[in-house]
């Protein structure tokens, strides 16, 4: 029996209505930025499977650095002890992060990342005996799956059962050069109003709302105001960090720097689920006292598993590389002779990039789990190259180690299939 066949006995995977879509197709190996299915058909990762592995799969480097720390110390309580290299990455990483940050506490996962980061905003307040309980977030942004990261999310095909559940959340248009000041106001309403933990946004790209982009300036200003109101600002890079954007953080952009930043996905490069929430000293100072209960008890089993630590810091040596950062700039270019080569197509509504991510808006109005979006998936993948549209965009987030050849091919289906839609 195939792997396609076995899977279909005990397996429930998500993101899946299984009535409508029964089949999976199996993958049996990845390298660089290939697949291969379990009948030798081969496919270009051009979305790095969910943004991870930027550095290509099974990246020679980091499967042999990840080798020797198993060797030498898989697994032990975070919560007792310490290791090298979870230090070690608390080193690199704020080398690298925005220069508030300067404390990391890790997670397993994206949503427990913001998780932590909501728990974190709550308490910061509730230590200094000024109890809050509202955030503010964008219109259509996604953080996760878990109730906290669930509740400031704004796309309802996740949230729809779910929603009486959920932490209250005040909602604003992202900024889009022109809106800065009604969006100002409204903050202003809010904080009038409620009593505001934190605001929580994916600063200058929103990945599941479709590689939206919004204005860098209109954002710097929203978190200007909410500093000044002492509010906390919550940036989640779980997507847009570790070099994407062209910058390692989309921060970096941007001149005023969030309290806190949630990060994973190609923080592991692909290897390892881990996730990481980092914080200004101000943060994990409202922390400390003579009082236990003032501590921060949220708490993963695998809290800074030394293998998955040991995969980020290769990721980060990697991502630091010279070799790493002419790849970036140079896949940057070929999405701007790209872009310039598709925006006047008839199918194509917008075309939009940043760093290595590349977004088209087709004309074509599509469902984002609707059948003209399996067609398309389809046509790529007898092509041989994995896209995954987001309701009518069509985006690319290839890992930095592609060759040209190979992102000429993503190019080219994309071209292709504008013709056949
Ligand atoms: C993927 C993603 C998450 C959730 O991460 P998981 O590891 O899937 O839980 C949160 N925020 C953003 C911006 C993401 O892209």
């Amino acid at each position: 029996m195939s792997l396609q066949e076995r899977d279909k006995k005990h397996l429930w995977h998500p993101l899946k209505q299984h009535q409508l879509q029964p089949e999976s197709l199996a993958i049996v190996k990845a390298k660089g930025c290939v697949l291969t299915d379990e009948n030798g058909n081969e496919y270009i990762d051009a979305i790095a499977s969910w943004y991870t592995c930027m550095y290509g799969h099974c990246n020679d480097y980091i499967t042999s650095q990840v080798y020797k720390q198993m060797q030498q110390l898989d697994q032990v309580m975070f919560s007792d002890f310490t290791h090298e290299p979870a230090v070690k990455l608390s080193e690199e990483l704020i080398k690298i992060l925005p220069e508030n940050q300067n404390k990391i506490y890790f997670n397993d996962n994206g949503s427990t990342a913001v998780e932590a980061g909501i728990k974190m905003a709550l308490q910061y307040y509730f230590n200094k005996e000024d109890k809050r309980s509202t955030f503010i977030a964008f219109e259509n942004g996604f953080h996760g799956d878990t109730f906290g990261a669930m509740s400031v999310s704004g796309l309802s095909v996740y949230n729809g059962p779910f929603e009486d559940f959920l932490i209250d959340v005040k909602r604003i248009p992202t900024p889009d050069g022109s809106n800065t000041g009604a969006i100002l106001k409204q903050l202003k309403g809010f904080i009038l109003n409620h009593n505001i933990a934190g605001f929580i946004y994916e600063p200058l790209m929103q990945g599941a709302a479709g590689m939206k982009t919004h204005d860098a300036n209109g954002l710097n200003d929203i978190l200007k105001y909410l500093k000044s109101h002492n509010i906390l600002t919550i940036a989640d890079e779980v997507m847009t960090g570790f070099g994407k954007t062209g910058k390692y953080f989309a921060s970096d952009f941007i001149e005023t720097k969030p309290d806190i930043i949630c990060l994973s996905k190609a923080l592991t490069a692909g290897l390892i689920p881990m996730a990481i929430t980092s914080c200004t000293q101000d943060v994990y100072d409202a922390f400390l006292s003579n009082d236990m209960a003032k501590g921060f008890f949220h708490c993963h089993t695998y809290s800074a598993n030394p293998v998955a630590c040991a995969a980020a810091i290769a990721g980060i040596e990697l991502l630091t590389s010279q070799e790493i950062q002419d790849n970036i700039k140079s896949i940057m270019n070929a999405h701007s002779t790209f872009e310039k080569h598709i925006q006047n197509h008839p199918k194509v509504k917008t075309t939009r990039h940043l760093g290595v991510i590349f977004a088209l808006d087709l004309n074509t109005k599509m469902e984002r789990y609707g059948d003209l979006r399996d067609k398309l998936l389809k046509f790529f993948m007898d092509r041989g190259v994995f896209l995954r549209p987001l309701g009518n965009t069509i985006y690319i987030q290839v890992p930095y180690v592609i060759t040209d050849i190979e992102l000429q091919k993503v190019y080219q289906v994309i071209e292709d299939v504008l013709e056949t839609i």
